[in-house]
């Protein structure tokens, strides 16, 4: 791999040679002015061959670009026929000449474009059945005449070939206007008229083939449906702890082209909940690219003692490949080695022969190199101990030139002495707390109160500053200037081959932490999130176009109420201090030990949910970790914070099956030498003291996230119905006509789907 953006081989070949990796797609282009439909998908959908491996049913997709509005600021159409009566219909049509008159001139220069040197005239493509297509190239791939130019990743072409058998065999027709199927031209002016409602004046006038067409064929009544296109993009956006009420605590202030773009065209699911028990960054991005739980993806931690290494590494450690990007960059090796399962992103790869493109970025390494999967082109991420953007050696050999010379322009650096002020009047934030809290955790660099100034003074370092900036909604913003050039640098949704392009917009979490779910700052955070993503929605709309991409929304995790706030609402809860717990469990442990006067102290680790042992030193004091785990997780069951823990060897199997439900997420949160050794149930609004808020339990305030679908295939609605992140993956590859990851034990999202699962 190179150091630039490594496009597929069939994006860099010519717009001809695309269309070989379309799979059962052909485009049927119409290259004369007068025509007012330009352009039509042809494509198989069905599995069940008829006779010699022709598709049963063919989809129909078609563009109906006009003089005053081209085929490119079309809304694609497409419906589904039978293919043999359609096959008969176009038989039996005769069409005026000039439906082949334009494409019988190979050579044709000027309005009806130029063909450059050396694009094949045809392609031949395999359909999903096997059935085989060829196609012309001819001197429309590339600029369909009269200035009218294909849309992006449209490519353009006549059909022959036994899939079609009356219209040719493959090799190709010597000349594009020998493809007879461009007649299939005259069934396009379907488009025009719109399936359900046709005028047979318009008809006779539109050409006796559609007449034919429609008389001919039962099915087009039966079947006939307005579906939208397959998606060019996929793109899924995970907001970094954000629990499901904020999508409706904050609406008033949403603007219209962001989180209320997707619930009033897209699909919402209200109930939406993670079934694991181990609610943080890692696990929940793994979780929501692998269709699966902790439990089948192995990522059951943000961090963990790996085999032979006697201290914590990141969920992304891989010492085989290094961090690079910048010459600030740190010391750290990052890729997705520890990833068990294969991502929606790797399953891409696999079904389109690595053609699809997948890029994933965001500010936290771990969501990037999670989301993207194995065998994502990049992933990116940034850096707060160097203020830089990175990726690793594991996708590239050289960091790419585009990443380079985007560090050098010091992004991060801009944001120094900012101020974040409140998007919207003071009263809009009246529904929360005051601004002024003792509790929030602000800092010397941030404050507690708007306004807050991003600076940089006394003995601050760039580091701290950093930190603070990925707090605020610069952070996000910062981002979106990395995505803005990761849509330059990769032709995304350029053709028709899908692609994936992964978000992870990280700053919400920092911000969450320090002020609480029910502060100004996240509020106003939320608020700019929702600006921000209809900023990305505008940018996807005009470089993939509309109607061309899917987004998927959803959060890694939610997060609780700061205690001290939890307490003043008479909730319950409260403090309490990890080391405290660790002091308690290494006591019990010199109490199983036989020689604790000679032997190093047990190390002990709490992370919630999770308390780490040492089973070496555990070992080397003659105390076996089942034994150890069983006594720790009684002594913390003990406590007076604790509701239940559970040791290890509770979760290992699934039986015996349990009404508890607590267990049950524990067990789909465990991953043997990953996880810890006792799963920590605190209760309620209790958590550990480093941060002013947190998350990591299997309380709904933790489990409970926002899933949002919309683009082409979701159909508007709200659904009460039960549902998990995981659930994503699945939904997805029904809508692409993928074989989902093998670990997903996720369901595909039926209800919310405006045409079959393919
Ligand atoms: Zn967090």
């Amino acid at each position: 791999m190179t150091g630039s953006a490594r496009p597929s081989p069939s994006k860099s070949m010519a717009m001809g040679v695309r269309v070989r990796s379309v799979g059962a797609k052909v485009w049927v282009a119409t290259a004369r002015p007068a025509v007012k439909v330009r352009s039509m998908m042809l494509k198989a959908t069905n599995g069940s061959p008829v006779g010699s491996g022709v598709p049963r049913m063919l989809e129909l997709t078609w563009l109906a670009g006009t003089h005053d509005k081209p085929a490119s600021k079309a809304s694609p159409v497409t419906a589904i026929v039978h293919t043999r009566r359609f096959i008969r219909t176009l038989r039996a049509y005769r069409g005026p000449p000039w439906l082949e008159q334009p494409v019988s001139r190979p050579d044709a220069r000027g309005a009806v474009g130029r063909t450059p040197a050396g694009r094949p005239r045809s392609a031949s493509i395999v359909g999903r059945t096997g059935q085989r297509f060829d196609v012309n190239c001819g001197p429309y791939a590339k600029n369909g005449g009269a200035g009218l130019a294909a849309p992006r990743g449209w490519a353009r072409g006549g059909l022959a070939g036994p899939g079609l058998s009356e219209y040719g065999r493959s090799p190709c027709p010597p000349g594009p206007g020998s493809g007879r199927s461009l007649r299939l031209q005259a069934a396009s002016r379907v488009r025009e008229l719109g399936p359900g409602k046709l005028p047979m004046s318009r008809i006779r006038r539109g050409g006796r083939a559609l007449a034919a067409l429609l008389a001919a064929s039962s099915a087009w009544s039966a079947h006939a449906q307005t579906l939208p296109a397959q998606p060019g993009l996929v793109v899924i956006v995970v907001v970094d702890q954000f629990c499901a009420d904020f999508l409706d605590r904050f609406a008033e202030g949403f603007g219209k082209g962001g989180f209320a773009r997707l619930t009033s065209e897209g699909a919402r699911y209200v109930n939406a909940h993670f079934s694991h028990g181990v609610t943080v960054t890692a696990p929940g991005h793994a979780c929501i690219s692998t269709g699966a739980n902790p439990r089948i993806h192995g990522i059951a931690a943000n961090a963990w003692v790996p085999a032979g290494s006697d201290r914590m590494h990141s969920a992304v450690h891989d010492p085989t490949h290094r961090a690079i990007g910048s010459p600030r960059a740190p010391e750290k090796n990052r890729s997705p080695a520890n990833l068990l399962m294969p991502t929606l992103g790797d399953q891409m790869k696999l079904r389109w022969a690595g053609r699809s493109l997948v890029v994933s970025v965001s500010l936290k390494d771990r969501s990037a190199v999670l989301l993207g999967g194995k065998q994502a082109d990049g992933a990116f991420w940034w850096d707060s101990s160097c203020g830089a953007f990175l990726t690793s050696t594991y996708y590239f050999g050289e960091p790419p030139s585009w990443l380079l010379e985007l560090n050098r322009q010091k992004p991060a650096d801009q944001y120094l002495g900012r101020t974040w002020d409140l998007l919207l009047p003071r009263s809009a934030y009246a529904a929360n707390p005051p601004d002024d809290r003792p509790f929030e955790r602000g800092g010397d660099l941030l404050g507690n109160t708007f306004p807050h100034r991003l600076g940089r003074s006394g003995d601050h370092s760039d580091q701290a500053f950093y930190q603070a900036l990925a707090s605020t909604p610069y952070g996000n913003e910062l981002l979106l200037k990395l995505v803005a050039r990761v849509l330059k640098a990769y032709p995304l949704g350029g053709d028709e081959v899908p692609d994936l392009l992964c978000v992870g917009l990280t700053s919400n979490d920092a911000c969450g932490h320090l002020f609480g779910p029910y502060s100004w700052e996240v509020q106003d955070m939320t608020l700019r999130s929702d600006r921000q993503l209809a900023e990305l929605f505008e940018l996807l709309d005009q470089q993939v176009g509309k109607g061309r991409w899917l987004v998927a929304v959803t959060s890694d995790h939610g997060v609780a109420p700061i205690p001290e706030f939890a307490v003043q609402q008479r909730l319950g809860g409260g403090r309490f201090s990890a080391e405290a717990v660790c002091q308690a469990v290494r006591d019990v442990l010199d109490s199983l030990a036989s020689s604790a006067a000679t032997q190093p102290a047990h190390a002990c680790r709490f992370t919630l949910p999770w308390l780490h042992l040492d089973a070496g030193r555990l070992a080397s004091r003659g105390v076996g970790v089942t034994r150890a785990a069983e006594a720790v997780a009684e002594t913390l069951s003990a406590l007076p914070f604790v509701e239940r823990a559970y040791p290890f060897t509770l979760l290992e199997s699934l039986t015996p099956a349990t009404d508890d439900p607590v267990l049950r997420m524990a067990r789909q949160a465990y991953y043997p030498g990953r996880s810890g050794h006792v799963y920590v149930h605190v209760k309620p609004y209790f958590q550990p003291d480093e941060e002013a808020a947190n998350h990591g339990t299997a309380y709904s305030y933790d489990t409970h996230v926002p899933l949002l679908l919309y683009g082409p295939g979701i159909a508007p609605g709200v659904h009460f119905v039960p549902a998990d992140p995981i659930d994503i993956v699945p939904t997805l590859c029904a809508l692409l006509g993928l074989e989902p990851p093998p670990g997903t034990t996720g369901r595909v999202l039926v209800e919310c789907l405006s045409r079959p699962a393919r």
